[in-house]
């Protein structure tokens, strides 16, 4: 008999219509299973609530338990023996980008290398292209990743696009992560410029695109607090990108006081690196999950065998913005 799972539930931050359904977005770091039992070393955790064969089902459990319409994933090493085959079962496409030289590889009886992984709803979205990037700092190649879908609402046309990434770890390399975030958020105005090939400035404007281009969506681990210069980066970018857990808070402009928490030989880990922009102007964040309390988290901290991971799932529901042409 297993402790309950925490119990987290939303904050509405708009009153919503309910024409207007919206997208329901999850970002997760799952903490991979050969760093969780091989390099991580957290101390307060037993080893018991790390076994695979049990704790994947929490993992499932608690991306069933939201339903997300979009859901990403970082620290994804079982792709193709689990995520990928139940999940498709359950209705979603999927597109998984392995870190060149995972750390997972290091691990005795690994399971493969570990990636970001992104699912999508089929019956609600088409597909309309996929890339994976290898994220580059000063012009080098790094062990870095990002996956990147357009996609097409089937009932309402609109199309945007989804990324998610996993920055590099570890304090000392705050300019690397800033160099990484430069290089995605690159890469994500060429795409999402790209994604009417065939329409002109003039048109692009009239079907409620900005200069901004199409609609974005970033998830991420961002290993950086939201002092960080990356931060900073995509808070100030062109995308027009805002943080939609900031409506969590009072004054509605800070983040949350964590993401993720644990305890290793170094020492207890309370920080915020997790995060979900979106492009300001085209959608609005109809409701935000709850972070839980220290107290719900518990002493040990995370994992535990109340919860899979070191960091806490990021749900949110957006809606489009009404738009110019809807209201002619
Ligand atoms: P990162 O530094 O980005 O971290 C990798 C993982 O370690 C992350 O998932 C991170 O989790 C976790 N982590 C963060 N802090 C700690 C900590 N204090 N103790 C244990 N784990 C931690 O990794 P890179 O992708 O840059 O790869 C680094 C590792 O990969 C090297 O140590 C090496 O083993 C291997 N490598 C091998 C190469 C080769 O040629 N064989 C080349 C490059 C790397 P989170 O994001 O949740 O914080
Ligand atoms: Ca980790």
């Amino acid at each position: 008999n297993r402790p309950p799972r925490l119990h987290r539930g939303f904050t509405m931050t708009r009153a919503c219509s309910l024409q207007n359904a919206p997208l329901r977005i999850m970002q997760w770091n799952i903490l991979a299973q050969a760093l969780g039992e091989g390099k991580d070393g957290f101390v307060r955790c037993p080893i018991e609530a790390l076994n695979w064969s049990e704790r994947k089902y929490l993992i499932l459990e608690e991306i069933l338990t939201y339903r997300p319409d979009v859901l990403c994933l970082q620290e994804v090493d079982h792709y193709f023996d689990t995520f990928q085959p139940v999940l498709a079962s359950l209705g979603y496409q999927s597109s998984f980008c392995p870190k060149p030289c995972s750390p997972c590889l290091d691990v005795h009886n690994n399971n493969g290398p570990d990636g970001c992984a992104l699912f999508f709803n089929r019956s609600r979205f088409q597909l309309l292209h996929t890339t994976h990037l290898r994220l580059s700092a000063m012009m080098l190649k790094t062990n870095q990743v990002a996956v990147v879908v357009t996609l097409r609402c089937r009932l309402t046309g609109r199309v945007f696009c989804v990324a998610v990434t996993h920055l590099k770890a570890r304090s000392g390399w705050e300019a690397f992560r800033s160099a990484q975030g430069a290089h995605l958020l690159q890469q994500l105005r060429e795409i999402t410029a790209q994604s009417y090939p065939e329409m002109d400035q003039e048109n692009r404007t009239r079907v409620g695109e900005s200069e901004e281009g199409v609609p974005l969506v970033v998830c991420g681990d961002f290993n950086a607090e939201p002092s960080e210069e990356v931060y900073r980066r995509f808070m100030t970018s062109p995308l027009g990108l805002d943080s939609a857990y900031k409506c969590l808070s009072e004054d509605g402009t800070t983040e949350p006081p964590y993401t993720s928490w644990k305890i290793r030989p170094s020492g207890e880990s309370c920080s915020t690196l997790d995060y979900i922009w979106y492009s300001e102007r085209a959608f609005q964040v109809d409701a935000v999950l709850r972070i839980p309390s220290e107290e719900q988290i518990g002493p040990d901290r995370l994992p535990s065998y109340h919860y899979p991971s070191d960091h806490l799932s990021l749900v949110c529901d957006l809606s489009f913005s009404q738009q110019p042409h809807r209201l002619m």
